[in-house]
Order: C-alpha cells, then sequence, then structure tokens
C-alpha cells in the first residue's frame, strides 16, 4: 500500500443568491445536467435554479424523484433512467436521504460528478463523503464510503427559511455534540494532523449556536433568511462535514450518541423525538459526566430559549426506565471511545446532577 494521506474537504457557495454561481463552477463539468432529488426540494428549488443557469449554456434536461427513502434499489432507478445516463452531471436537491442516494448513484454505481443543493441544514449530508443507505422498507442497511464530497455544496438560504424550523432545530440538536464529543475522544490520545485538525474546528461546532441559535430558529419560523440563518445552516452543514471528514470514526462521537441510542430503546422516544433533539439532551449529560459544569453553564440559555430537552420529561422518560437505557448505551462501541471507562454509575449520577439543575436554573 503506498505511504500518503490525503483530504478532500467541502467546498461551497452560501446566500439567498447562492445559485447563481452555478454556471461558473458547474461549467467544466460540461452542459448537461439531472436534477435528481425530493418532490418538495425539487418544487421549491426549481425557480431558483431554472433563472441561475438561464442563458448560461448549462442546461437541466431532466427532473426526477429519487424515489423516497435512501435505498440502493432508489440509487439503481436514477441511475438507470435515460436522463442520468445522457447527463454529463449531477444536482442533488433535498435533505440526506435524497442526497445520499445521489451520493451511492454518482460515486458507485455510475460515476458522474455530482453537486449538492440542501434545501433543508438538518445534518452533514450535503458535504459527507458518505452515504447512510437503508432498505426499501426503512430499515437501517449501511454506510458506504464515496470517496470524496460532492464537487460544491450550494447553499440557497432563502430556500433553507421557507423549509419547517424542525429540521434546523435537530440539526442544532444534532451538530451541539459533534465538539464535546471529539474533544472527549481525542483528549491524551496521539493524533494524526488531519484529525487535530479537525478538533480544533470543532469549536465551531457549538460556539455559532451559542451566539445565532435562538435568532436563527426565529427567523426560519418567519421564513426570513438572515445572517444568523446563515450562520446556523454552514454549522449544521459545512462544520460538521469538515470535522466528520477530518477526525474519521474513532473520534466522532461517543458518549452522547451512546446515551442517545440507549434512549432509542424506549419506544416512546424512537416514535416521538427527533435524532437530534435527543441528542441534544444527551449532550448535557456528557458535559456532567465528564465534569464540564462551565459548559452546561454555557448551552443551557440557548436550550431554553430554543426548547430543546433538558430534563427526563421532556422526552417523556421516567427514571425507572432507566435501566435498559444505561445498559444499551455502555454496550454501544462509541462509548469505548474515551480516555477513561464510563461506568453506569457515572450516567445516573449526571442524569441525576441534570434533572437537579434544571429546578435551579
Ligand atoms: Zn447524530
Amino acid at each position: 500500500m503506498a505511504n500518503l494521506t490525503f483530504q478532500y474537504l467541502p467546498c461551497y457557495t452560501v446566500g439567498p443568491d447562492a445559485y447563481e454561481r452555478v454556471p461558473e463552477v458547474c461549467a467544466k463539468y460540461g452542459k448537461k445536467a439531472v436534477a435528481v432529488g425530493g418532490h418538495r426540494a425539487l418544487a421549491a428549488a426549481k425557480p431558483f435554479i431554472e433563472k441561475a443557469i438561464k442563458d448560461s449554456g448549462i442546461e437541466i434536461i431532466d427532473y426526477v424523484w429519487y424515489g423516497g427513502e435512501a435505498s440502493l434499489e432508489n440509487a439503481e432507478m436514477v441511475a438507470n433512467t435515460e436522463s442520468y445516463k445522457n447527463a454529463d452531471m449531477v444536482f442533488g436537491f433535498g435533505g440526506g436521504k435524497a442526497l445520499d442516494t445521489c451520493k451511492y448513484a454518482c460515486a458507485i454505481i455510475d460515476k458522474k460528478p455530482l453537486f449538492t443543493f440542501p434545501t433543508i441544514a438538518a445534518t452533514c449530508a450535503p458535504a459527507s463523503a458518505e452515504a447512510i443507505m437503508y432498505y426499501p422498507n426503512g430499515e437501517a442497511r449501511d454506510t458506504y464510503q464515496c470517496g470524496r464530497p460532492a464537487e460544491h455544496i450550494f447553499i440557497n438560504t432563502d430556500i433553507i427559511a421557507q423549509a419547517p424550523d424542525l429540521y434546523l432545530w435537530a440539526g442544532i440538536g444534532d451538530t451541539m455534540a459533534k465538539h464535546f464529543e471529539t474533544e472527549l475522544a481525542a483528549r491524551d490520545r496521539k493524533v494524526s494532523f488531519k484529525q487535530a485538525l479537525g478538533v480544533e474546528i470543532g469549536t465551531m461546532c457549538y460556539k455559532p449556536l451559542v451566539k445565532y441559535g435562538a435568532k436563527a430558529i426565529e427567523d426560519c419560523k418567519n421564513n426570513t433568511s438572515s445572517e444568523e440563518l446563515e450562520q446556523i445552516a454552514l454549522t449544521n452543514i459545512i462544520t460538521t462535514g469538515t470535522v466528520s471528514a477530518l477526525v474519521g470514526v474513532t473520534i466522532n462521537s461517543n458518549i452522547a450518541h451512546s446515551l442517545c441510542y440507549g434512549l432509542t430503546v424506549l419506544p416512546q422516544v424512537e416514535k416521538n423525538h427527533l435524532h437530534g433533539e435527543v441528542v441534544s439532551y444527551c449532550t448535557l449529560v456528557l458535559l456532567f459526566a465528564d465534569g464540564q459544569d462551565d459548559k452546561v453553564d454555557e448551552l443551557y440559555p440557548l436550550y431554553k430559549a430554543i426548547n430543546l430537552p433538558t430534563k427526563l420529561s421532556q422526552l417523556e422518560v421516567t427514571r425507572e426506565e432507566l435501566g435498559p437505557v444505561i445498559e444499551k448505551a455502555l454496550s454501544v462501541e462509541d462509548i469505548n471511545f474515551v480516555p477513561y471507562k464510563v461506568t453506569e454509575k457515572m450516567l445516573y449520577d449526571a442524569i441525576d446532577k441534570l434533572e437537579e439543575y434544571n429546578k435551579t436554573h
């Protein structure tokens, strides 16, 4: 094996007029693009993208629905359309599932340059080099490495502002964990250049959230794009995507995500609460478990302002139900990426401390 390291990082354009740069960025890849995405995403983005490419020499030859699930079958279906085969490049529109379908088709089935156009700002899917795929019935299947992220990411903040604020809200919750989990996993460990770079960049996964999160949610509720909304869209999409790409899987997640997987053992959590929402609660538990009380003080006002959960009852969970939750959390492999042994007592104590904290704050 060759002795070398390489790294692709996400490139992006952001703003209400982000699509205006499509001709300039995409011209060298060809003239014909096929747009692939969800029904709602394609409908929302079509007027913007058509206006942006008018008279530019780039043409969208077809709009193709991705099939509704990020499945290998749908990726095959997309790649087998005449328009996909005839296109020089693929424009993917939508959220994680649509974009992961495009990523799988473009990297693994029939190689084409891919450009992503996220229409919500919930996850790093538009910027990551992985496709998280499912079976057609929605059951999780596997994560596939695509080798590199999309050629370029076009983030139209007017479109993100029009999307339901729930996506942005859950995205904030999930993004919040990234800095604290990566910092914890990398602590006292010998890390590579790029891992160290990723951990440093990771502070940008929570600082803009604390500063701009509440205003961004308010703006999204009012369907107005703003400087704050742009900061949060970039944090949820670009910062998380960049950190994940740099740090790799062993540093990516631990206590917050393990406890989240534990909590989703309970049917009411699995059914009624979003991943990012549950992770946000678990991040506070991580901070108390790790003795970072000052960080809880720093995050708590944001949680209250945008109504992220800070106590068990907000997730419809009682302390008596925690047995299988903690057991599952401690069995997730991620939990071993902490520099000390995480114990049952440690998690119970942190959860109890957080319940008490709620009573006094
Ligand atoms: Zn997550």
